[in-house]
């Protein structure tokens, strides 16, 4: 038995690897490249244009990953956007997991994105022509509330880059709490830094190579010598305890993005695209540990057997799709993009019916609701049971139809 689960751990290992986080790792750096060309300029639009807030705001949800999202939380603490366009926007996001829908089944991405991005304008709209900021009496104490906190806290801080603060100003209060109370970019000079700042070189050449490898096997490219596919299944293999290992040294677990992080990656290039790597390395590890999660599930339903394994559980989850759609809006209230990454996976694995994906996507805020919640606990609080309702309605719609 322990022999078959070290089987297990080094072929979902060499799997996740060559078949998925390579393909990730190029679209991470293509929309890095996007957002750190653009993301500056949407923000100043939706500034501008409130009529068009929420549509604004759910196109910023839209673009894969979290940067889009992240930035509106404190646009809103300061009043410039509407609570629609945060509705709007975390209805619209799927955080990092947008990658691996994006890579492994673009059909269903596109899909998925109309739904949430359909949806998040509407809920936005409604949101805001309902004046639930109001009627729920949200957003109105921050100011008051932080202005006593002690001034001084600003020596302490540990920012290392020069960046421009993004929908906020340096000293303000906004900046006492995302760049000095909660968690923003890793300390210059810790070792951990120079693991992923310098580290991220070898980490690429991996990812490179595993590219190569995971293009070979799209084209059922047959490399003939036993030796060499031994050494093809080394790579896979390194390259997830590659992943594993630069994500704690980043100190990242259950969520890659802070406020602090992406106004720093639109500062500077160099950062955007090293970061573009780490965060290739946190899916990496989650959708590794997603597939294991899953393999060993089979394998011990199954006694041992991974066959009879696969048909308990398609019996299982054939007849649940009730369920299903529950738990994806419920998994989608947990903030931070890791447990959002197993059920995505789940969903790859054809276990999860596309109505539950969608209803999950619709209720996922990704990494994007963190820094709400440092700012304003209330408001992240009545935001997420508004995406979590939206989502199990129409995921109860979509069924019924
Ligand atoms: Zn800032
Ligand atoms: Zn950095």
């Amino acid at each position: 038995m322990f022999n078959d689960i070290l089987n297990i751990i080094l072929k979902v290992a060499e799997g996740a690897f060559t078949e998925i986080t390579v393909f990730v790792g190029i679209a991470l750096i293509l929309f890095g490249y996007f957002n750190f060309k653009n993301d500056g300029n949407f923000i100043k639009t939706i500034q501008k244009n409130k009529k068009f807030q929420p549509l604004i705001g759910a196109f910023l949800g839209l673009i894969p990953g979290c940067g889009g999202a992240i930035l509106i939380a404190p646009l809103y603490i300061k009043k410039t956007v509407t609570l629609g366009t945060v509705v709007a926007a975390l209805i619209a996001t799927m955080g990092d997991s947008s990658f691996l829908l994006m890579t492994k089944s673009p059909k269903t991405f596109i899909l998925v994105s109309i739904f949430t991005f359909i949806i998040g304008v509407v809920s936005g709209y409604i949101v805001d022509y309902g004046q639930f900021e109001k009627r729920f009496n949200l957003n109105n104490h921050f100011f008051n509330r932080k202005k006593k906190k002690n001034i001084f806290k600003n020596i302490l801080c540990r920012k290392q880059y020069n960046f421009e603060h993004i929908g906020h100003k340096k000293g303000d209060e906004i900046d006492l709490i995302l760049h000095h109370d909660i968690k923003g970019h890793q300390s210059v000079g810790t070792i951990g830094f120079k693991i992923t700042h310098k580290g991220y070189v070898i980490y690429f050449a991996i990812l490179i190579i595993g590219l190569m490898i995971g293009i070979a096997n799209l084209f059922n490219f047959d490399f003939g010598d036993k030796n060499i596919s031994k050494i093809i299944s080394t790579i896979g293999i390194i390259g997830t305890f590659g992943s594993i290992f630069l994500m704690l040294a980043g100190h990242k677990y259950f969520s890659e993005h802070t406020h602090e992080e992406e106004e720093i990656r639109l500062t500077s290039l160099k950062e955007t695209f090293i970061h573009s790597i780490i965060d290739t390395a946190f899916i990496g590890t989650w959708v590794f540990i997603a597939f294991l999660l899953y393999e060993m599930f089979i394998y011990f339903i199954g006694m041992t057997d991974l066959a009879t394994g696969n048909d308990i559980f398609m019996q299982l989850t054939e007849s649940s799709e009730y369920y299903a759609i529950m738990i994806g809006a419920l998994v989608g209230m947990i903030p931070g993009c890791g447990p959002q990454i197993i059920f995505v996976s789940l969903y790859l694995k054809g276990i999860l019916p596309i109505e539950a994906l969608i209803a999950h996507s619709i209720s996922q805020d990704g990494d994007a609701l963190l820094p709400l919640i440092a700012m304003d606990v209330k408001s992240s609080l009545v935001i997420t049971i508004i995406t979590t309702i939206v989502a199990l309605i129409v995921g109860y719609i979509l069924i019924i139809i």
